[in-house]
């Protein structure tokens, strides 16, 4: 081909792109809003218009209000016109997610599928995945990608677990996922996924620390707007601080890591109980847990403060533990990073996630709508 019609290709790309991006953050919007703010010829508008149309990408719902003349049509993204699938994969359990294309969580569910180092496992989660998408009832050929959210480190070529002491899941590659799953497939750290959820939901945020409050804990580091990776893939594992070097023992093989503390397990460990019920009793004023409660806090504290010397931006909660937070909490938190810390952080510093359980598999399915959208 020429480099005219290069050239030619590139800018019809370019323009349908720009079209469909502009209807995709208004929402709802007008082929002469679309002609004005892009400053594109109509023919060329409608065109793209026509061409979006027919790949099923747009709807038309309703009319504008009229201002004399013919009433404008309302037109939106199809948001299903494709899918992106997450699933979180936990020593006990498997969570499954499909998302939008403006990430919302349109399905899930969850399964109590122990994880083993078996090919017997992961047929059984090709065919637990193909049971959600009919279930569903979702269409097949809408389904962007497959992304599995584990706990370890994906080695640099995301084709395996570099570091997996809590599953024993070391030998785990995405091949043998792909063995049982057709569509395009790729592994990710769950910490590093709740990050890109917490990303996707906060576009304003430049620098971060995500403490994911999981079953095991989890983190993350976000700056410049990045997912801070490292060169061994571990960067932000803030599960492994140490608070007190005689403290309790980690799985990890040392002793008092934020993970024996902070980790909803740690809870459930100092509790006696689940954490639902810790939860009832503790805003019903149950003394014990109170003083379980205030524990926690201050050792979550304590890290905060010491993170937030090191990386000055926003502190999110985020996973299985966030919903459970109320603003009494966070007030706690934030009184007693402010009475040792130098830096002064303010109350709309600390965010609180919204996805709980799901938050790794919610974030891991993003990546492939994050890849349509700039591609579409
Ligand atoms: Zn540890």
């Amino acid at each position: 081909m020429s480099d005219k019609g290069m050239t030619t290709m590139a800018v019809k790309r370019i323009n349908k792109n720009k079209v469909y991006s502009f209807i995709y953050h208004e929402g709802t919007t007008s082929k002469l809003q679309i002609v004005q703010k892009l400053q594109m010829g109509l023919s060329t508008v409608s065109q793209n218009l026509k061409i979006l149309e027919e790949e099923g990408l747009l709807e038309k719902n309703g009319y504008f209000d009229s201002t004399g003349g013919r009433k404008a049509r309302a037109i939106q993204i199809r948001r299903t016109a494709r899918v992106s699938i997450g699933i979180g994969i936990l020593k006990k359990m498997v969570h499954f997610v499909a998302v939008d294309l403006y990430g919302t969580v349109i399905f899930d569910s969850t399964l109590d599928i122990p994880y083993q180092t078996s090919r017997k496992y992961y047929r059984q989660l090709g065919q637990e995945l193909e049971g959600f998408i009919s279930g569903n009832v979702l269409d097949r050929s809408s389904i962007l990608g497959v992304s599995i959210a584990t706990q370890g480190i994906i080695a640099p070529d995301g084709q395996s677990v570099s570091y997996g002491v809590i599953m024993d899941n070391i030998q785990m590659k995405l091949s043998d996922f792909t063995e049982y799953i057709t569509y395009p497939c790729r592994l990710e750290h769950d910490s590093k996924a709740a990050a890109y959820l917490e990303l996707w939901n906060h576009k304003e945020i430049d620098s971060a620390v995500v403490f994911l409050l999981n079953r095991n804990m989890g983190g993350s580091i976000i700056t410049n707007g990045l997912v801070h990776q490292g060169i061994h893939m571990h960067s932000g594992i803030i599960e492994h601080l140490c608070l007190t070097h005689d403290g309790p023992m980690c799985y990890c093989g040392s002793r008092g890591c934020l993970e024996t503390y902070c980790s909803a397990n740690a809870l459930e460990q100092a509790s006696g109980m689940g954490i639902t019920p810790f939860f009832q009793k503790l805003r019903n004023g149950d003394s014990d847990c109170r003083q379980i409660w205030d524990s926690y806090l201050e050792h979550l504290a304590f890290a905060m403060r010491n993170l937030n010397i090191m990386i000055d931006g926003s502190i999110i909660i985020s996973g299985y533990l966030a919903p459970f937070f109320l603003e009494e909490d966070v007030v706690t938190l934030l009184n007693q990073i402010n009475s040792t810390s130098p830096f002064t952080l303010s109350r709309d510093q600390i965010i609180l996630g919204t996805q709980g359980q799901y938050t790794p598999a919610v974030g891991a399915a993003l990546h492939y709508v994050s890849e349509f959208l700039q591609n579409v």
